[in-house]
């Protein structure tokens, strides 16, 4: 099945639930046994996919997390309660005290702040890396180098990296690869096609789509299923069916939603590029952005998320800009149905790599909205900012 069919029928049986097209919404959290045998039999071997317990998941949890495990091509797939956690699972699963971590410089903040806390009060190390550094990774490698974590393109600052070459070296070097691929999703790029062992996607954004569920998916390949399996199991990690249920339905409308984003998150980023007070937009599927190669050599596609780096403006001027944009609200997420604006400040979290752009950096999310509506709120949000700093060179 091509990835669009497969978005349309994974994960559903109607015939086995009286010819309904999507699968029921099963709460649960005790599940009995007809009597000892079978009761003994279910706890001497724990099969994935049958019902056990509600934590370990219901026929909801196993509808979507088959049909994210055939459009990831995964072995498993494992839903959790947030993409955090679809991070911090597989961490703990495969990392033990005295380990040594790879950590990109631009991961999504969140993923840093485990690192530093709870990874490192576990006695796990983390040596930040350049996101840029491609093969060469290998000349970081040590004895006790268990995971190699990465993220493309890097959260806020859009680096690409060469997936591919830096999975191949990890994989040599016997380390586990993670990486974080909720910017572009399985329908764009499909990580373990491309050497990564485990692909961990943030549901909460474009498999929902809808602004209104928190959640996590955990997809990996065989070697990988007990690492994973071991972190969701022993920290107790859960997506409750209600939300499954959204993630599915979401995920649906996927082929259709997603070009859109791209579309109008390009026309926009182009629009940007022309306007005087800007010094870059960082999106890989622009042909000028440094990422654009590897984005094309290894992407089917680009999502509505960029960011957008000003020059040197005064701090009003900019606050004039993003404080009265009308279809752009301002808050963290993304990947729903409507367009979003967040201030980002890389400088502040990096510690191998040097942030310097010369101005402020705003990260973009171009919703469903017509694109032209798009452009003339930007188009009215820099008028405010030309405003303020006429004002303030009087
Ligand atoms: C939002 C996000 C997450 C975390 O997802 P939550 O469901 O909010 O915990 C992880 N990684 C990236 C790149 C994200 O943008």
């Amino acid at each position: 099945m091509k990835r669009d069919t497969l978005l349309t029928h994974a994960g559903r049986n109607p015939h086995a639930n009286h010819g309904i097209v999507n699968p029921p919404v099963y709460h649960a959290s005790t599940v009995l046994y007809r009597d000892l045998a079978s009761y003994e039999a279910a706890m001497k071997k724990r099969e994935y996919g049958k019902t056990y317990y509600g934590l370990m998941g219901t026929p909801t949890t196993f509808s979507l997390e088959e049909a994210v495990a055939k459009l990831e091509g995964a072995f498993r797939c494992r839903a959790v309660g947030s993409g955090l956690a679809a991070i911090t699972a597989p961490l703990m699963g495969c990392l033990k005290a005295g380990d040594h971590l790879l950590m990109l410089d631009s991961v999504y903040a969140p993923t840093r702040r485990f690192c530093d806390g709870m990874l490192k009060r576990f006695g796990v190390e983390t040596t930040y890396y350049d996101p840029l550094i491609g093969a060469d990774i290998a000349t970081l490698f040590r004895p006790n180098t268990r995971v190699l974590f990465l993220e493309a393109p890097g959260s806020h600052t859009f680096e690409m990296q060469d997936i591919p070459a830096m999975a191949a070296a990890a994989r040599k070097a016997g380390i586990t690869t993670m990486m974080d691929n909720t910017w572009a999703s399985p329908y764009y790029f499909r990580p373990l096609e491309h050497g990564v062992d485990i692909s961990i996607q943030a549901a909460t954004k474009y498999f929902c789509g809808h602004s209104d569920v928190i959640m996590g998916t955990i997809s990996c390949n065989e070697q990988s299923v007990e690492a994973v399996e071991a972190g969701v199991r022993d920290l107790g990690f859960f997506a409750s069916p209600d939300d499954c249920y959204l993630v599915l339905r979401g995920m649906r409308t996927m082929a259709v939603r997603l070009p859109r984003h791209w579309e109008s998150g390009l026309k926009l980023a182009r629009w940007l590029q022309q306007q005087p007070e800007v010094d870059r937009v960082y999106h890989p599927a622009l042909p000028e952005d440094p990422g654009y190669a590897i984005w094309k050599r290894d992407f089917s596609g680009a999502t509505g998320l960029f960011s957008v780096g000003f020059k040197a403006i005064p701090h009003a001027a900019f606050a004039a800009l993003v404080d009265g944009m009308k279809l752009f609200g301002m808050g963290a997420s993304w990947g729903g149905f409507e367009s979003l604006i967040l201030p980002a400040y890389p400088a502040g979290v990096r510690t191998a790599t040097k942030w310097n752009a010369p101005g402020p950096l705003l990260r973009i999310h171009a919703g469903l909205e017509d694109s032209e509506d798009q452009i003339a709120d930007f188009d009215a949000g820099f008028q405010r900012l030309r405003a303020a700093m006429r004002s303030a060179a009087e």
